[in-house]
């Protein structure tokens, strides 16, 4: 792999959903030079969920945070590029929209911690891109491709 095939896995939550933004956040990504290798439009099941959401479930809000994420569907996503878990996070903003700067997606679209819009990849967990990324993902669902900017976008192949 070159240093601009980091992958990471991100996901709108039901809210973002319900309230249109999956074409907006796409749009973020795609302008930031970041590649589309995968997306599944899906309803998560409990199961899911728990797994996901595994390092958490000690936590008070695990009940509701597993309830939410269950409540209706998801646009799961890999996006590819260099640096890419942290340059999402960077994008995405804090955990909790109220601490996000104008300009990252949370700080443009959330105001409440259990509504925030989006999930994305902790680039602090060692792994964790990967890990989620077969967990909503079968290999064969992860597209090889070249993007026809992709010469612009980066000084070296
Ligand atoms: P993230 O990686 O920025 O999404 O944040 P975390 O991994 O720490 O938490 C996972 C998700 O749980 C967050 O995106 C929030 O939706 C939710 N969450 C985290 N902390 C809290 C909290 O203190 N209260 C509530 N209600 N939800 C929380
Ligand atoms: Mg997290």
């Amino acid at each position: 792999m070159s240093h601009h095939d980091e992958r990471t896995f991100v996901m709108v939550k039901p809210d973002g959903v319900q309230r249109g933004l999956i074409g907006d956040i796409v749009s973020r990504f795609e302008d930031r030079g970041l590649k589309l290798v995968a997306g599944k439009f899906m309803q998560i099941d409990d199961d899911l969920a728990q797994e996901h959401y595994g390092e958490h479930e000690d936590k008070p809000f695990f009940e509701d945070l597993v309830e939410f994420i269950t409540s209706g569907p998801v646009f799961a996503m890999v996006w590819q590029g260099a640096d890419a878990t942290r340059q999402v996070r960077s994008m995405v903003g804090e955990t909790d929209p109220a601490e996000s700067a104008p300009g990252t997606i949370r700080g443009d679209y959330g105001l409440d911690l259990g509504r925030n819009v989006i999930h994305a990849s902790d680039h602090e967990d060692e792994g964790a891109n990967e890990r989620e990324i077969s967990l909503f993902f079968d290999d064969d669902e992860l597209v090889a491709y070249d993007r026809v900017d992709e010469t612009w976008l980066y000084e070296e192949e």
